[in-house]
């Protein structure tokens, strides 16, 4: 499982690419060219782990298709630029954009890290997607939800009544060891600190306009048949580490 940690990484990738010496930020600069990137992670768009065609009949083709290529695509460009961007403040001193780059980096750096966890925590119907989950996060789930239907209905509810586009989420929670239902708008509006996601629905019409049209609910039960159920699992053991 080589990509298993990498939506994790993102997050720390973020944070570590600020650490640059102005100094030699400026220097490229001045050099007129965009050396400024060399300097900085630059995020690239992971490759999905299965078939476009894969997740057939529950989400098609040409959603996956537009979806990664297009729009996972489009949060990694908007977060790359939006670095560059701020590390040219850095090197010029001019924080007059601050607050307009620092929204499109959160904005983007959630788009790209929830998608990377989307495509993940789903799997072809009955070929590692679907059914209930079991053994340890079976019995975490009973613990923290009183039972999987409970669970089930919780987080349906939240990504159905999810205002606009956004997210259902389940995060995990290191300080007490609990898993919590949550929702987020956009990609990043809503969540608490302290908590990461381990597993979520991507409610945005363009997950599933082209072939639900406006029936997000259907989509939602439609969407249970190719949950991931090991991925989520190794996603809460990766954070308890
Ligand atoms: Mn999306």
């Amino acid at each position: 499982m080589p990509n298993r940690r990498n939506f994790l990484k993102v997050g720390a990738a973020v944070m570590a690419s600020s650490a640059l010496a102005p100094n030699v930020m400026a220097a490229n600069i001045e050099s007129g060219q965009e050396q400024v990137s060399g300097k900085l992670t630059e995020h690239k768009l992971p490759p999905l782990p299965y078939a476009y065609d894969a997740l057939e009949p529950y989400i098609s083709k040409r959603i996956m298709e537009l979806h990664h290529d297009k729009h996972h695509a489009g949060y990694i460009k908007g977060l790359n630029k939006a670095e560059k961007e701020l590390a040219r403040a850095r090197a010029t001193g001019d924080y007059s954009l601050i607050q307009y780059w620092s929204r499109k980096a959160a904005f983007n750096g959630g788009g790209h890290f929830l998608h990377s966890m989307f495509w993940k925590v789903m799997a072809p119907a009955g070929k590692g997607g679907g059914g209930k989950p079991k053994g340890e996060l079976l019995k975490m789930i009973e613990r923290d939800f009183g039972s999987f239907d409970a669970f089930k209905a919780q987080f349906s509810a939240a990504a159905k009544n999810v205002e606009g586009s956004g997210w259902g989420l389940l995060h995990y929670r290191p300080a007490d060891d609990r898993l919590i239902v949550l929702q987020a708008e956009n990609q990043q509006k809503l969540s608490p600190w302290g908590s990461t996601p381990v597993m979520g629905i991507d409610v945005w019409e363009h997950a599933y306009y082209l072939q639900y049209e406006n029936k997000r609910a259907a989509y939602i039960e439609a969407w249970w048949n190719i949950v991931n159920w090991e991925q989520v699992w190794q996603n809460i053991l990766e954070l308890r580490k």
